[in-house]
């Protein structure tokens, strides 16, 4: 089975995992700060703060903009569970924006609607979580300016986006956003087995992350409340948790860190190769605009159904069947039956329900050798009867 997302591990990932078993600290030591510093170097942001995954990051994220019960998030549906689970987990309520027809990311304009409407009735969004699916940013100056007419703050879900550009600039500088969270699960650009990563500019923001992450405690005089009482003392300020990254993981990202500009460059390269062999199928491919570098966590193709014979069902079912081992990206949110109790059952958002009819996800990842995308391509022949 050829399957659509792997890592990658070379000898000197291993090596640096096996380094930090050996030292004095398998946790909270001296490998996490300087994966974090890395990763905010990497982005060009102040801040990043590092967690045991990245529904971990997004959660936080929520609570250190003020999410709780009567506030309000909204999301797009095409997304993985998690990012709209994570502002459930705060007491919020959840509303969704539906995709553009060609990035399946928010819709701007259905954005501008829904903000319109939204304020008529006295019920503006709080925190907007847009998700750059596949890889590719969303459109964050028209966010950010929206964000500044109606006062909600941002935060980017950049799970598939670590390496992705913006107008020429690293996704995760948080230039249009208040935080951006990356994932680091082993299916996505680079990996720390389980992992993520919140970057900001705001220092008020990255203090109370770094107090979420670790049980809501500080050490530091200057946060108390009284004088600490002796050396050992130490002051919980909120209700935190504990979502460190252990060591070992630290060790692994930052290996994998500079691993990362090679890995999207070599998935842009599958992508163009995909483009090229695929130009001609009856089916639609990714499209990308000009100020837009994607990182290519997914290529996602839409089956079009005018022109082939074959149902998506089938053409999905038939590649399993062959040995290439497709996914579909998203079951969109809403539709869960989870959220269908929470009041979604007479919601639509047609463009999510659309894409959901129509797209498959190719293999891309680092180790993806031409000649199995060369199968991948020529089975998808087959499948759609060509
Ligand atoms: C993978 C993913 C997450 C969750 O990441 P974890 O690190 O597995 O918790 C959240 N949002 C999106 C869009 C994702 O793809």
């Amino acid at each position: 089975m050829i399957p659509y997302g792997k890592q990658s591990i070379n000898d000197e990932d291993i090596n640096s995992v096996i380094e930090v078993l050996k030292s004095d600290f398998l946790t909270q030591g001296p490998i996490v700060e300087k994966f974090e510093l890395a990763v905010a170097s990497y982005c060009d942001a102040k801040y990043a703060v590092s967690v045991s995954n990245a529904t971990a990051a997004l959660h936080i994220s929520c609570l250190a903009l003020g999410l709780k019960k009567d506030k309000i998030a909204w999301t797009s549906p095409n997304t993985f569970v998690a990012t709209s689970n994570s502002v459930l987990y705060t007491g919020a309520n959840i509303d969704f924006v539906d995709i553009e027809p060609d990035s399946y990311n928010l819709s701007i304009e259905e954005l501008k609607k829904r903000l319109v409407e939204a304020k008529a009735v006295g019920k503006l969004p709080d925190v907007l979580l847009p998700v750059h699916f596949s890889g590719q940013s969303c459109k964050m100056q028209e966010i950010n300016q929206l964000s500044k007419e109606y006062g909600f703050q941002v935060i980017e879900d950049a799970s598939h986006a670590i390496g992705a550009r913006y107008n020429n600039k690293p996704v995760g500088n948080c230039e249009y956003s208040d935080l951006c969270v990356f994932s680091f699960h082993p299916v996505k650009i680079i990996t720390t087995g389980e992992g993520g990563v919140i970057t900001t500019n705001r220092k008020d923001l990255y203090e109370l992350l770094i107090r979420l992450r670790s049980h809501g405690i500080t050490r530091n005089p200057e946060l108390m409340t009284k004088e600490p009482d002796g050396d050992w003392y130490y002051q919980q300020l909120e209700l935190g948790y504990n979502y460190r990254l252990t060591e070992l993981q630290a060790a692994l990202g930052l290996s994998q860190l500079k691993r990362l500009d090679e890995f999207v460059i070599r998935r842009n390269q599958i992508a163009e190769r995909y483009n090229l062999l695929l130009k001609d199928f009856p089916v639609k491919l990714p499209s990308l605009t000009e100020n837009i570098y994607s990182s290519y966590h997914l290529y996602v193709i839409k089956i079009d159904s005018f022109k082939c014979d074959k149902s998506h069902k089938e053409v999905f079912s038939d590649l399993r069947k062959r040995g290439i081992g497709v996914q579909l990206h998203y079951i969109p949110v809403h539709t869960q039956p989870y959220y269908q109790s929470l009041g979604f059952k007479n919601r639509s958002f047609p463009e999510s329900e659309a894409y959901y009819s129509a797209a498959i996800s190719l293999p891309v990842y680092f180790e993806l050798k031409d000649s199995e995308q060369d199968k991948v391509v020529d089975t998808l022949r087959e499948c759609l009867g060509l």
